[in-house]
């Protein structure tokens, strides 16, 4: 019931009508009988300040900021996570008593998705595909995990060096026409869009020959729940995971910036629950 102790957390976006996160977040605050409510808001970008002094003056929880806030919102808060910094991009704040924090809880929901199988990154050799903001995530991520090798593939040898350049001199950059099908890669990561409306059927790559038999191949997309990248991954005998854990887990990562509760009590398995409630998946 809403009463007036109820608290409020918002995404900050546009558009904001698809966006799964009310569902997932309201079906959360249910469940862990959290008063809290989770509103979406269509942001134009010339009103990015005034929305989120508007999550300070009205003593919100929290937000989620997505498309197209996630960069444009750092200046206007008081302290940035430093994975948040170095991704250059936030996805979730925090409101600790009127000082806005931010978090990138991408990362964090990529990195988490892997612990379900307890994956060992050390040393390993991974092709990250694409150079958007949701890579920048995914490889962040990579070198806190202390992997071995890290090349960027882009369409464009700039693109690919210039990310390299900003985020860490140990990544290689590559274009597409310098992949090698005989090097060993460990993880292939398809951050691209390619495969997902209006690209189904279509995959950045060719996989099949790609790497070794205990390569995974991960894509971010998760609509559909198998892309052709996925699809030539799995007929060719080896592991693939679609993006939707690492949607789950920056969910419930940035629940658990928002308020306390038992871990024990929202997983991964009772998002998959509300999901599979409301014919998602
Ligand atoms: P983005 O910025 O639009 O695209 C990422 C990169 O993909 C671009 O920088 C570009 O790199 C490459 N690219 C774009 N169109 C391409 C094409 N036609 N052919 C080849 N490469 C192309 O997107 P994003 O925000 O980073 O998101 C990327 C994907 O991740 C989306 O599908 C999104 O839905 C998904 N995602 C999933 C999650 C999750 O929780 N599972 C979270 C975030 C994002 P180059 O120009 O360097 O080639």
């Amino acid at each position: 019931m809403i009463n007036g102790k109820t608290k409020t957390v918002c995404l900050l976006g546009s558009p904001v009508e698809h966006s799964f996160s009310p569902m997932m977040h309201n079906a959360s605050f249910q469940k862990l009988g959290i008063n809290a409510k989770y509103l979406a808001f269509d942001v134009h970008p010339s009103s990015i300040e005034q929305a989120v002094e508007g999550v300070r003056a009205f003593g919100f929880l929290g937000c989620n900021v997505t498309i197209p806030h996630k960069e444009a919102v750092m200046q206007h808060l008081d302290e940035i996570d430093p994975k948040a910094e170095r991704i250059g991009a936030v996805n979730t704040v925090v409101n600790e008593n009127g000082r806005l924090k931010g978090y990138n809880t991408d990362v964090d929901g990529f990195i988490e998705s892997f612990k379900t199988f307890h994956y060992d990154f050390k040393n390993k050799k991974i092709a990250v595909l694409g150079t958007g903001g949701a890579s920048k995530a995914v490889v962040v991520g990579l070198l806190y995990q202390g992997v071995g090798e890290i090349h960027i593939f882009s369409r464009s040898y700039d693109k690919s060096s210039s990310f390299c350049d900003r985020i860490d001199n140990s990544l290689k950059a590559m274009t597409y026409d310098q992949l090698d099908e005989t090097f060993p890669y460990d993880v292939v990561v398809n951050t691209t869009p390619v495969g997902m409306h209006p690209n189904e059927g279509k995959s950045v790559i060719h996989v099949e020959n790609l790497g070794h038999k205990e390569t995974i191949f991960y894509d971010l997309i998760y609509n559909p729940l198998e892309t052709e990248f996925l699809r030539q991954g799995r007929e060719s005998g080896r592991r693939t995971l679609n993006g939707l854990d690492m949607l789950i887990y920056q969910g419930i990562y940035a629940l658990r910036y928002w308020v306390d509760f038992d871990h024990s009590k929202w997983t991964r398995d009772d998002v998959i629950e509300v999901l599979k409630a409301s014919h998602i998946i």
